[in-house]
């Protein structure tokens, strides 16, 4: 066992989160019981299992999902065997840098800035069947948590544990991994806590997507594309998967007229053929495989389990969507879920001794690295939302300095390996914009590129609102 080891976790949630944390811990010597409402089993084969899973609780399940930088190194670290497992069913890995047909000269990290290119099945399917044999985890599936076992003696009540069906899990640490619907803060309530500290940002945005399979003896990518072209009111993305398949998005306001439309296969193919980038994967000819599948209802929401008092209660904490999920345009809710599962693992031995010094840890901890990226996004969402929500008012290019300079930054990367680096630093959670785009280096390569492309101005690659308008008319979809 490591040092501070047997410590006894319940763990109320099994999606990506619950189980990456359940492993790291039981690999660290701790004992945990999941218990996981749904009693479906992985491995009936990827294709099943993604699309014929019925899953209200995961209704992102069957969005597509490129999974950031620290998923691979979170994964590479604590299970080496679940990663090695996924690119086995199938994931495939992309280097930012892989870009630029002549490699720029390696810098370190440039290593890392590897996006996993998969369903999401492959690592849930990779996820469960480690914890299947892991002695040290007790995988409950098909039994909810019913609510926690609550300590009110101290000054702070204390979590000692969660009820099922099945009777009582007694635990010196319970995590809640419950996902976007958690119902642990109602229950901490019920039990006469504080309330817990919740921020939260609705999202007027809707997504769309279709799955697709290139041909098996076809050509496997369209070369050097874009992964995805942007509108003023709209953006079509492509998301390179295992196996052959891609996902191509759609994402609109939530108050475009056109959305309902988007449902009709037809439609949505014409108009996602508009983004020159989904355009090149689309005349490969691949096979579609699904229907249009739609998500909306978002939240950026940020739930603390510590207010200007200290913790609310101890004795529990968070993993994944139950403390911060945001909008998924930046993609990093599984790279937050593992980053916080990894935290858990390697600070659980404390748990037991001092939980309020626990409680405390993980409270500061989330400040530091996982608020930021929180704070980004709902800036992000705050800066699209009108461009998006009106999109008949939108000019066809932008038109401030500040649009202007993003969009010079943006076009300068796909020509500059020094600024597609910063770009993807960012992208990948390994430093803030300001910081990675801040540097001599990287003002200098701009300058440089402005005054090689002195009339650049910042043009959308996506289609004009007329086009995608017609785009709809010509599959018979009135507005
Ligand atoms: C449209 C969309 C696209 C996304 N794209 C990306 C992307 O590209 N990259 C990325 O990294 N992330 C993406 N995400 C985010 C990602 O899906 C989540 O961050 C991730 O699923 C979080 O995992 P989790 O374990 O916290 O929650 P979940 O995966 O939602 O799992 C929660 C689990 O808790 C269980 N549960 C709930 N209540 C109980 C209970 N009472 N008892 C027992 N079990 C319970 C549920 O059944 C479920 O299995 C996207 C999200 C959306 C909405």
């Amino acid at each position: 066992m490591t040092q501070g080891a047997g410590t006894r976790v319940a763990v109320v949630g099994g999606g990506i989160g619950g189980l990456a944390a359940a492993l790291f811990l039981a690999r660290r010597g701790h004992t945990v019981t999941v218990l996981e409402r749904d009693g479906h089993r992985p491995g009936h084969g990827l294709d099943e299992d993604f699309f014929d899973w019925r899953r209200p609780a995961v209704p992102q399940a069957v969005q597509p999902h490129g999974l950031l930088a620290p998923v691979r190194t979170v994964l590479r670290a604590e299970t080496p065997d679940v990663y090695d497992a996924m690119l086995r069913m199938g994931a495939g890995e992309r280097n930012e840098l892989e870009w630029f047909t002549e490699p720029p000269p390696a810098r370190p990290g440039d290593e890392d800035l590897v996006t996993v290119q998969t369903r999401r099945i492959v690592l849930e399917t990779a996820l469960y069947e480690a914890v299947r044999r892991e002695p040290a985890v007790d995988l409950r599936l098909g039994e909810p948590a019913e609510g926690l076992i609550v300590d009110g003696r101290g000054d702070v009540p204390r979590v000692t544990g969660v009820r099922s069906r099945s009777g009582r899990h007694d635990a010196d640490l319970v995590l809640d991994a419950c996902g976007r619907r958690s119902p642990v803060p109602g229950w901490l309530s019920a039990a006469g806590c504080r309330e817990v500290v919740v921020e939260n940002h609705r999202i007027g945005i809707a997504y769309f997507c279709r799955w697709y399979r290139l041909s098996p003896g076809g050509p496997r990518n369209p070369g050097r594309v874009k992964a995805g072209s942007v509108a003023a009111f709209a953006v079509g993305g492509v998301f390179p998967s295992d196996n052959g398949t891609f996902a191509v998005s759609l994402t609109v306001s939530t108050a475009d007229p056109t959305r309902g439309a988007l449902l009709d296969p037809e439609v949505f193919e014409r108009v996602a053929r508009t983004f020159p980038a989904v355009a090149a994967w689309l005349d490969l000819r691949p096979e579609a495989i699904s229907g249009v599948l739609a998500m909306g209802g978002l939240d950026n929401r940020w739930t603390g389990l510590c207010d200007d008092a200290g913790p609310v209660v101890t004795g529990l904490v968070g993993v994944g969507d139950a403390v911060t999920h945001t909008n998924p345009t930046m993609g990093q809710g599984v790279a937050l879920a593992l980053w916080a599962a990894q935290w858990v693992a390697a600070h659980a031995g404390e748990a037991a001794g001092d939980p309020a010094g626990f409680a405390g840890d993980f409270h500061r901890w989330t400040g530091r690295a996982l608020r930021p990226w929180f704070d980004v996004q709902v800036a992000m969402d705050r800066a699209n939302d009108s461009r998006l929500r009106n999109p008949a008012r939108v000019p066809r290019n932008p038109r401030t300095e500040e649009a202007r300079a993003q969009a010079a930054l943006s076009a300068c990367s796909w020509d500059d390996p020094v600024v597609m680096r910063a770009r993807a630093r960012i992208r990948h959670l390994v430093q803030p914009a300001d910081e990675a785009y801040g540097t001599e280096e990287v003002r200098a390569r701009l300058a440089c590129w402005l005054a090689e492309h002195p009339d650049f101005t910042p043009v959308f690659d996506g289609p004009a609102r007329e086009e995608w308008e017609s785009a709809v008319r010509a599959a018979g979809q009135p507005l």
